[in-house]
Parts: C-alpha cells; structure tokens; sequence
C-alpha cells in the first residue's frame, strides 16, 4: 500500500484491511513515499515513516518497508514494485493507493515494466465516483471504503486549528504528534 502517508489514518488502516480481505492477501506491506515527483510531503519522511509504524504495529500481517524512504532520488512505483518483487520470490503484488493517485496512474514512470509487476487497486471515498483508465495489459480495480472519509489534509487542517483527531487516527500517532509537535507549523 503506497501513500504519503502525511499523517496515516484510520480510513488507511480499514482500506487495507477491506482490500485484504477481498482479495485475500496474505500481508499487507505500507510503503511511505520518499521524496514523490510530483509534490512536498509536509512532513519529514522519518516522522511519516514512524507514524506508520505505530499506527499498523499491532496487525501481524501489517508491515511497513523503507524502500522509497531510504533510496535516494524520486520515488517511482516502478523501481518499489521491482524491489519488493525481487525481495519476495513469486508472490503475487497487489499495489493499493488511493484512487485519486490510481486515475493518473498513465502519468507515472515505465508503464510497460509496471503493468507486468502487480494488479492495481484503488480506494476511494463515498461518493467520489471516478474512473481508472482503460488498459488492456493492466489489471485495475477499485474499491469504495467508507471509513477513508478521513483524509489527511483534514487531519493536518484539524491539528493546525488546534482540534481534537482522536478517534480519526490511531490513539499512538495522536500521542506521537503531540509529543513531537507535528503540523502546528513549526516543524
Ligand atoms: P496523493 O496525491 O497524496 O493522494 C491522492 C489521494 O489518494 C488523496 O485523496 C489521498 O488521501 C488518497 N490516498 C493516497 N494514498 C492512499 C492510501 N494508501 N490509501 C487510501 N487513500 C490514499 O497520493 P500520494 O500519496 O502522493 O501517492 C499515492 C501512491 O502513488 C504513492 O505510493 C506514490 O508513490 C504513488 N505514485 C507514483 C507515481 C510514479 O511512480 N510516477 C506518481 C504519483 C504517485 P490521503 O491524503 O488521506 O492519504
């Protein structure tokens, strides 16, 4: 599961859970981005990358890599998947994101290496009706999660505005955010 990550939420954790168990994965693996082509994290990849941590520490089939935290560079799907297709012998990938980042998906790097490399999943909001694209020689589909009525955007607005996310974020990273003083804007 790719993402920013910037903070994780609770409507990350049930999505991973939904896409799970509908297609039956064995592990789910979060993978918070590096430094994306396409935008500034507002927070440290360390801080991301922890976050996620405690977040997913208690599901033993959640786990969290640092392979686009600890390559230098841009992060590209293309060179992830490849990674952790070597790292995990004739596994079968799913890549799961949201759908928003999914619908662009024609945009991203090496399409003709990543079609081969895993199926596509997109999660997506109530109510966000969106189409992935067409693609002959891609496996796409998408899945609509309530719970991800959270977003982060929403979750940074809220900490900056000095309100609660208590139950919109696990009760650790509300812990961790606080303790570290993320997202009030002197970070
Ligand atoms: P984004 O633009 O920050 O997010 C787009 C939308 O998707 C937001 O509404 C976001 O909600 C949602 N979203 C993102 N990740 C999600 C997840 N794991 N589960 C549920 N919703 C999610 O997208 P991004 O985080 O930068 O990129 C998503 C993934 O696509 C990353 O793994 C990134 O590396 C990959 N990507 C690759 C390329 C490329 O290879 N060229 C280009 C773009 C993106 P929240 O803000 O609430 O998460």
């Amino acid at each position: 599961m790719g993402g920013t990550f910037d903070p994780i939420h609770n409507g990350h954790l049930v999505a991973a859970s939904e896409v799970a168990d509908a297609f039956a994965l064995d592990e789910v693996i979060f993978v918070p981005t590096g430094e994306p082509w396409h935008k500034n994290p507002v927070m440290s990849a360390e801080h991301r990358y922890l976050m996620t941590v405690i977040a997913t520490a208690a599901n033993p089939r959640f786990t969290v890599s640092r392979v686009e935290i600890d390559r230098p560079g841009t992060t590209y799907t293309v060179d992830t998947l490849t990674q952790i297709a070597k790292d995990h012998p004739g596994a079968d990938l799913f890549f799961i994101s949201g759908a928003d980042a999914i619908a662009q998906i024609l945009a991203w790097k090496d399409l003709d290496k990543l079609w081969p490399l895993a199926t596509f999943i997109g999660v997506t909001r109530p109510g966000h009706k969106l189409q992935l694209p067409e693609v002959p020689e891609a496996s796409m589909s998408i899945l609509e999660v309530p719970a991800l009525a959270i977003s982060s955007s929403d979750v940074r607005d809220r900490i900056s505005d000095g309100k609660p996310v208590w139950y919109l974020v696990p009760d650790g990273v509300v812990q961790y955010i606080g303790k570290h003083k993320l997202y009030r804007g002197e970070n």
